[in-house]
């Protein structure tokens, strides 16, 4: 009874839901994007060390600068771009924290976001937060290609920025270069911010991520949002950070100071341990994943089901109709009661998705950031679903 207007209308998360109904069903969880597994070893001995030895004071308000450092020499490495580390990064609580900053720190009232549908859901919620309002480019199945005419007839005139998200979540693109250049295009034609959030950017399996903040036209109208938790199996440690002009880090750090200040100590030291990992850390991170990725998309597709194969990311998607149900949250019921496994129902991701007719209905999204033991035993379960009708 005390929540605001403005946040009451967006309720408890869907991840939050469906994480407790799998806790409650005793079900394998596929549903909330978390590792089942930790980080590696060399990042949490940094840490212990750093917790014993110090330092455990507040870090500067931008981020420890060893961690700002290593930030900007992994993402110059990747994407070829220079970044300076103290007056283009922020850490941030996680990627999260740094939309929440992004948000805050530069809409005005009034002010018009475009997003891309699905979307994370953290998005429409702080851009509303920070009093603006939200527009929608549904993205659809089974390609979810973003398409010049389509980009540039959803521009307002009031439209202050865009949210994109690569590789995607939860449909698994990787944007392509003809698709980038088109953001870049309307972006700049209509003088447009972009958020990019990029947390997924080590999870691609064909194509490489590429940055938006990579490309001249957006170099400076770009803030990208990223963190360890993924890429480092480390989501509750809730270390994150964005990369922008040194304009925009201001803007972002204004609402920084006040929500946040700084992040723990000692985890960034471990984030900077994490970062200045050798590339051959990502690479076979990478590539466990995307044993991972073959491993449930072949044995959804083997229990009939139809699955889109994702590009990158740790989700697929599956288009349920074939099974009969009449929307994807029904589909989840049925998966959670009969076959005892929990997937995300994707009409959470879309602002119209509880109406009938409205988007994300007909798909559902499965994690595959889990061991391959627990994968292989959901698999086993979904199949028995099909085999006992
Ligand atoms: N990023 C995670 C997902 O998409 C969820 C994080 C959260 O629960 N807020 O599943």
């Amino acid at each position: 009874m005390y929540i605001t207007q403005r946040l009451r209308r967006f309720g408890t998360s869907i991840f939050t839901e469906v994480s407790a109904a799998a806790s409650e069903a005793g079900a394998i969880n596929l549903g909330q994007g978390f590792p089942d597994f930790d980080g590696p070893e060399f990042v949490k001995e940094a840490a212990r060390k750093a917790v014993t030895e110090g330092p455990n004071q507040y870090a500067p308000m931008g981020g420890y600068p060893e961690l700002n450092r290593a930030i900007a020499a992994r993402y110059e490495r990747e994407q070829g771009v220079s970044v300076d580390p103290l007056q283009e990064i922020t850490v941030t609580p996680g990627c999260t924290g740094a939309i929440g900053s992004a948000m805050l720190g530069v809409l005005e009232p009034g002010d018009e976001v475009l997003l891309l549908e699905p979307w994370y859901d953290s998005y429409p919620a702080m851009v509303e937060l920070a009093g603006g309002t939200c527009r929608y480019l549904p993205l659809r199945a089974p390609d979810f290609r973003i398409r010049l005419e389509e980009l540039e007839a959803a521009i307002t005139p009031r439209m202050r920025m865009m949210v994109v998200n690569t590789p995607h979540n939860p449909t698994g693109r990787v944007l392509d270069e003809e698709e980038m250049a088109a953001i870049e295009q309307v972006a700049e034609k209509h003088d447009l911010l972009v958020f990019s959030d990029e947390v997924y950017d080590q999870l691609w399996f064909d194509a490489p991520h590429r940055s938006l903040l990579a490309r001249p036209g957006l170099r400076h109208r770009t803030i990208v949002g990223n963190s360890i938790g993924k890429t480092f199996s480390l989501t509750g440690w809730k270390i994150g950070w964005t990369i922008a002009s040194p304009e925009l880090t201001a803007a972002v750090r204004a609402a920084h100071q006040f929500t946040i200040f700084s992040v723990a100590t000692p985890l960034q030291v471990a984030a900077a341990a994490a970062l200045n990992a050798p590339d051959s850390y990502f690479e076979s991170f990478r590539d466990d994943y995307r044993a991972r990725r073959d491993l449930l998309v072949d044995g959804l597709a083997a229990a009939g089901l139809d699955v889109i194969c994702p590009q990158g990311t740790y989700f697929a998607l599956v288009d349920h109709r074939s099974m009969g149900l009449p929307d994807d949250r029904a589909f989840c019921r049925f998966l959670l009661d009969e076959a005892g496994v929990a997937a995300i129902p994707c009409s959470a991701f879309h602002h119209d998705g509880d109406r009938p007719g409205g988007g994300g209905r007909d798909l559902v999204r499965f994690a595959f950031c889990k061991t391959e033991r627990v994968l292989s035993e959901a698999i086993t379960r979904l199949k028995r679903l099909k085999a006992g009708g």
